[in-house]
């Protein structure tokens, strides 16, 4: 390391549009907030393609990281007051940290970037904790064991069971601030609910963090933010388009670069084009950002390849792809729609795509557990029924180049459409 980290440096404050301010006092999250990986988060938006349906949301993976890192400073806090945990500096440093840099493995235009070149952020985030020069030596300044510890408690391994629940869970300190800053840069309001009184509720209790029962209602408002996020604002059928566009436009690249029919491409993404993920090495991994990818994209607009310069056009203009929601469809149904795109001189494998859009995953099913005086302790969908409510549901979209084709056309195939 060329810089020797200090024991105590002043507070450091930034003003931040959800916390108001963040405080560090800590010299070794300080050193990693100036590192090359975690100032590169400023260039990747927390929510891909979101910005193309909710103009606000242009906010950084680097404005929620730190909110992340200052929501569970906060709860620290508050565990600290008033339950005496965690009484042992290293616990602290190791919480912060892992919520400092829980995101810093994130490519550009994250989930559509994973999607397109098999990635995965969370083996990015263990890998730049555990081989990045900077990172690992600021790390390994607490002791030799640290980076590993980091890296432990955000992929979720049980040497620290009660710092992982803090981490990722149902009720974590990242989704804590992502709901909150995405509803004020998406301008919803429906993400929002009261992150103080929801501090003030949680507890640690053995190896989980619990609720108590004055806190059931504050934590109803939290699950139905989620759900309104994720089925408003997350799951937007536009916001789906255009990630599945984005990942056609790489697909189209990587395959006319392997064929050594790419005029440009740049040389930072040329390891992806090339190679497996375990092949690229991580300082390779950190060349890359959202800048990049988006001057790629001007060039591709005039490449000789007339399906990558229509896409890449598509993606920068936001001509999106139309939708419809559809019942499931055969293998059948989607032969022929195959056929009707192939006659009009459209190659299907670009300009069709069928898509499940399933919000089993992202809501709420079961992890809250809630505390009463007699330190009883209940999962919190057998006390509210409006949480008991909340059911998953999955639909079936179609998108397709809606200048081209017209919707009739699909329903000459597809019968009645629903929705
Ligand atoms: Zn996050």
């Amino acid at each position: 390391m060329e810089t020797e980290i200090r024991q105590f440096i002043e507070e450091k404050v930034m003003k931040d549009p959800i916390h108001d301010w963040i405080y560090v006092k800590d010299p070794v999250l300080w050193g990693l907030i100036n590192t090359r990986a975690f100032q590169r988060l400023r260039r990747i938006r927390q929510l891909g393609t979101s910005s193309y349906v909710f103009h606000g949301s242009e906010h950084s993976r680097f404005t929620h990281s730190l909110g992340t890192y200052e929501t569970m400073r906060k709860v620290l806090s508050h565990f600290l007051r008033n339950h005496g945990w965690p009484n042992d500096e290293r616990i602290h440093k190791l919480a912060l940290c892992a919520a400092l840099l829980h995101d810093i493995g994130h490519g550009p235009f994250s989930h559509s970037f994973e999607g397109a070149f098999q990635t995965h952020h969370e083996n990015w985030t263990r890998r730049i904790i555990l081989e990045d020069e900077e990172i690992n030596g600021i790390l390994r300044q607490v002791d030799d064991h640290f980076p590993q510890d980091v890296a432990s408690v955000i992929g979720k391994e049980d040497k620290f069971p009660l710092l992982v629940r803090l981490i990722s869970s149902q009720l974590d300190v990242d989704r804590m601030d992502y709901l909150l800053r995405d509803a004020l840069h998406t301008g919803v309001i429906y993400g929002k609910y009261e992150l103080e009184r929801l501090i003030r509720v949680m507890r640690p209790y053995g190896d989980d963090v619990v609720v108590k029962s004055s806190g059931v209602h504050t934590v109803e408002q939290y699950v139905l933010a989620r759900y309104f996020m994720y089925t408003q604002v997350y799951l937007h059928h536009k916001t789906i388009g255009s990630d599945l566009l984005l990942r056609k436009v790489l697909l189209r690249a990587q395959t006319l670069y392997r064929q050594g029919e790419l005029d440009f491409y740049p040389v930072e993404l040329v390891p992806f084009f090339d190679r497996s993920e375990a092949e690229v090495q991580v300082g390779e991994y950190l060349r890359l950002d959202e800048s990049i990818m988006i001057y790629a994209f001007h060039q591709w607009r005039n490449e000789e390849d007339r399906i990558l310069a229509d896409l890449a056009s598509r993606f920068l203009d936001r001509r999106l792809y139309g939708s419809v929601v559809s019942d499931p469809l055969s293998n059948e149904t989607l032969e022929s729609l195959r056929q009707l795109l192939l006659a009009r001189g459209l190659d299907p494998e670009y300009y069709l795509v069928y898509q499940e859009i399933a919000t089993a995953g992202f809501l709420y099913k079961e992890g809250i557990r809630v505390i009463d005086e007699q330190e009883h302790l209940r999962e919190i969908h057998e006390i509210s029924n409006l949480i008991r409510s909340i059911v998953p549901e999955i639909k079936y979209r179609l998108y397709y180049p809606k200048d081209i084709l017209q919707e009739k056309e699909l329903v000459s195939i597809l019968g009645n459409l629903g929705g």
